[in-house]
Formats: structure tokens, C-alpha cells, sequence
């Protein structure tokens, strides 16, 4: 294969309707998005319908949805009880000022399910989620700062937004990185009450945990880094965690928004490993926004508002429990069980075997990282084993992948990041691989 010059990612994507979408939304939304994790040059396609694990464009072509939604339509499109469910309650009124019988089955599921959750709240995202965790581990710690890993994403909040993305040119010290604004208009004050460390080193967790001395109220963590690439922790990894967190009196929070997936129990049944809070979100609801902070009744107990006094932390919010998210999310929970789980985990194994053997025959310099229903195609090699390693891939080589993916009928997202539905099977994975052999054999630069 030639040298090749990735300066072009890909032909534009075929689609006059989606161009012309496009052209309106730039007049009124800021570059055309609304959320830029879904935004791709030259203009993203524009979704129409979907079904099963398959979406139709605007511009009358579809493709097989292997992004789905980030993670969180583990049952693929409109599965017929989520669908059922949230009619039925559709009929029966959409939002109530009053609780209701949903929200008490939802959290007596919840609690049934995880070893580690006596009590739970919800709210309408993962985001709010992360921050009532925050929030509680202060108010029952007394201590002001968190600590996460470099390149973990935990939403919108302002201490979330701290280094998920640093860069070479900010990242900092190899064991001790610096706290990174990862926008502009965080304050300084919040990036100082953020303790960063890496990922896969005990070493950086010990150290960054003697710096911060005994201030850190929780680590917020994912057990298996998602956005930040996919990566799954090292042997020992966690349970050295959360000994390190314990002995530092601070709380370990578990973001398991994406590793729920993993199994029945989520990645803390998985690894074995219990931590003190947990966060659910995109998994748990095939799509309709919801989130779940749940832990010990001794912490969770704070949010409690019938203590004399008031609770400790008070927590509200007009479409926490709304009766349509909760429907879906208990069909989407009794319709995600050992079985479903099986299945997508092993279409899940054939799919990176499949990306690595294509990867080698075709002599590309990329990897591929993931376990369970989920895979990452990096172009970097060996595969990763933390996020330095996963920013500095190539990207406009990640970029015309994706695109000429989804040129040819597979949605993935942009960071090269795909899983795996309950509707897949064997079809969609081998014609997703020899797609994928096509596309490396035109992107991928086995000279780099
Ligand atoms: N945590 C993780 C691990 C996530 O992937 C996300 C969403 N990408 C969030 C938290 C935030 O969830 P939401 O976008 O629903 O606020």
C-alpha cells in the first residue's frame, strides 16, 4: 500500500436532505449542533427512524446502528415491551407533582439487583446523577474535593468536566497529571477541588491521594473507561482502589452509566469489586432520559427529607421518577437479563476478533480495545492501556474511518467506539468486519 496523505477524511456523506437540515440548523443552533459528541464534518446525517438495530436517514438510506446512542439502546430500536410499557403509561398520564407506583418498583429492582444499593434516587441524566454523588460524598465526608482518572467522562458538571480531555500540551506530570479545564467557563475554583489520576497506575492513585491530603470527599470512577477509549482495568486494579479510597476515608463512586451492560450486576458483579455509591443512566432505559445515583442506606439516607431539621442534602428536580422513563427503564431492566447478556457478549468477542484480524491482515497501524458487548478501534498500536495513549492515535485516520463506516451502512461513533444490540447477530458482525476491511485497506497507514 502507498503512503497515504490524510488530509481529506472521506467523500462527504451522500445526502441532500441531511445538507440541507444542516444548512437550516446553522442558522439557529450554534455550528448546527446541539451536542457535539454527535457532530462529524462536513455535517452529520440526520435520523429519521429506526427499528431493530437498523436507522433510515433523511436522505431515504440506512444503516446498521452499532453506535446506538452511545452505548444505550441495548435492546436496539422501539423493542416491543419498552414500547408497550411507555404506551401504556402514555395513556395513563405523563407526568405527575405526585410520586408514583413505577418509581417504587424501579427502586425495589434496583436494590434487588445490586448487592451494593440499598437506596436509590433519581433524576433525568447521567450528569445529575454524578452530581448528587458528589454532592453526598461531601455532605456525609466533610471533605471538598474529588479525585478521577485523565480521560474519564462523567457529564456536564462543572468537577466532571475536568480532564476528560486534557492534551499533551496540558496533561502534566506522568503519575500527578494537572487538572485541565476541559472548556472554557469552569471555574477555577472547581478545577482546584479536582484530584487527577491515571488510569491502570496504582502509583498515581497513591500519589495523587498523599498530595491531596485526606481532602478528597470520593473518586469518581468508571470500572472500564469509556469515552476516554475503552479500556478495561488492569488485574487487581480496582480492588487496589478502592483499599487505597478506603484507607483515605474517602468514598469510591462507580459511574457504571456505560459498564452496566456488562452483566447483571453491572461491572462491580463482573470485577467483584463494591463500591460505596454507583451511577446508572444510558443503559438502563433503552433511551429515555433517566439517571440513578444508589449506595448504602447510611450515605443514601442523607437525601432523606423526614429527619427532623430537614435532610442533610436536599434533592429535587420536575422530571426526577417521570412516570415515561421508569416505564421504560423497568421493561428495559426485566428484558435485560443473563440470557440477552450472553448474546450480545459473545457477538461482542466475534467482533474484535474479527476487527483484530482484519486489522492485521491488512497491515494497519490500529488496535482494538473493549470487552464484553463493546469494542474500540484505535489507530495506534499495541492497544492502549490508558487514555494518553488513546489521544495520541491518529485521528484524521479515526475520522475517515468513521465516515467511510457510515458511508457504507454502519453507524459507529466518532471516536471509533461500537456495541453491540440484542437484535445483532452473526450478520451484522461479519458484514460490519469485512466493511471494516475495506475501509482499512483505503484509511489505514501500515507506514506510520
Ligand atoms: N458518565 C458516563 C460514563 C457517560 O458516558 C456519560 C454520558 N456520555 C455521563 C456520565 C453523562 O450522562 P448524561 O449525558 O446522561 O448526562
Amino acid at each position: 500500500m502507498s503512503e497515504a496523505v490524510f488530509e481529506v477524511p472521506a467523500p462527504a456523506p451522500k445526502g441532500e436532505a441531511s445538507e440541507a437540515l444542516y444548512e437550516r440548523a446553522r442558522r439557529v443552533l450554534p455550528g448546527g449542533t446541539t451536542r457535539g459528541s454527535i457532530f462529524y464534518r462536513p455535517h452529520p446525517q440526520y435520523a429519521a427512524a429506526a427499528a431493530g438495530c437498523r436507522v433510515v436517514f433523511e436522505d431515504g438510506h440506512e444503516a446498521v446502528d452499532f453506535l446506538n446512542n452511545f452505548t444505550t439502546l441495548v435492546l436496539g430500536h422501539r423493542h416491543p415491551a419498552v414500547m408497550a410499557a411507555v404506551r401504556d403509561q402514555l395513556d395513563r398520564g405523563n407526568v405527575f407533582g405526585a410520586p408514583t407506583r413505577g418509581e417504587v418498583e424501579l427502586a425495589e429492582l434496583l436494590v434487588e439487583r445490586y448487592r451494593t444499593i440499598e437506596r436509590v434516587i433519581l433524576t433525568s441524566t447521567g450528569s445529575e446523577a454524578v452530581m448528587a454523588g458528589i454532592r453526598v460524598a461531601r455532605a456525609v465526608t466533610g471533605r471538598p474535593d474529588i479525585a478521577k482518572f485523565e480521560g474519564g467522562y462523567h457529564g456536564g458538571y462543572d468537577h466532571a468536566k475536568v480532564s476528560a480531555m486534557s492534551g499533551p500540551d496540558d496533561w502534566g506530570d506522568e503519575f500527578e497529571p494537572d487538572s485541565v479545564p476541559d472548556t472554557a467557563g469552569i471555574p477555577e475554583s472547581a478545577v482546584r477541588e479536582v484530584h487527577v489520576m491515571r488510569f491502570n497506575s496504582l502509583e498515581s492513585v497513591e500519589r495523587v491521594f498523599s498530595r491531596a491530603e485526606k481532602k478528597v470527599a470520593a473518586l469518581v470512577m468508571e470500572p472500564v473507561i469509556g469515552a476516554g477509549g475503552l479500556i478495561p482495568p488492569a488485574d487487581g486494579f480496582l480492588e487496589g482502589v478502592l483499599r487505597v479510597c478506603h484507607r483515605e476515608g474517602a468514598l469510591l463512586l462507580f459511574d457504571e452509566v456505560i459498564t452496566q451492560r456488562l452483566s447483571v450486576g453491572g461491572a462491580q458483579e463482573l470485577y467483584g469489586v463494591a463500591p460505596d455509591l454507583t451511577v446508572f443512566s444510558k443503559v438502563m432505559s433503552a433511551g429515555f432520559p433517566i439517571g440513578v445515583l444508589g449506595g448504602r442506606a447510611e450515605i443514601m439516607d442523607a437525601f432523606d427529607p423526614t429527619v427532623a431539621g430537614g435532610p442533610l442534602v436536599y434533592h429535587s428536580g420536575t422530571f426526577n421518577g417521570n412516570p415515561l422513563s421508569v416505564a421504560a427503564a423497568l421493561a428495559t431492566l426485566r428484558s435485560f437479563g443473563a440470557a440477552e447478556i450472553e448474546h450480545i457478549d459473545d457477538l461482542g468477542a466475534n467482533l474484535r476478533a474479527g476487527l483484530e484480524d482484519v486489522i492485521r491482515a491488512t497491515g494497519a497501524r490500529a488496535s482494538v480495545t473493549g470487552l464484553g458487548s463493546l469494542a474500540n478501534v484505535h489507530f495506534t498500536a499495541p492497544a492502549p492501556r490508558e487514555y494518553r495513549a488513546v489521544h495520541t492515535a491518529d485521528r484524521s485516520q479515526l475520522e475517515a474511518f468513521h465516515l467511510r463506516m457510515l458511508n457504507r451502512g454502519f453507524m459507529l461513533a466518532t471516536r471509533g467506539l461500537a456495541s453491540v444490540s440484542t437484535p445483532m447477530g452473526a450478520a451484522e458482525i461479519d458484514t460490519l468486519v469485512s466493511t471494516a476491511h475495506d475501509v482499512l485497506v483505503e484509511v489505514g497507514d501500515p507506514h506510520a
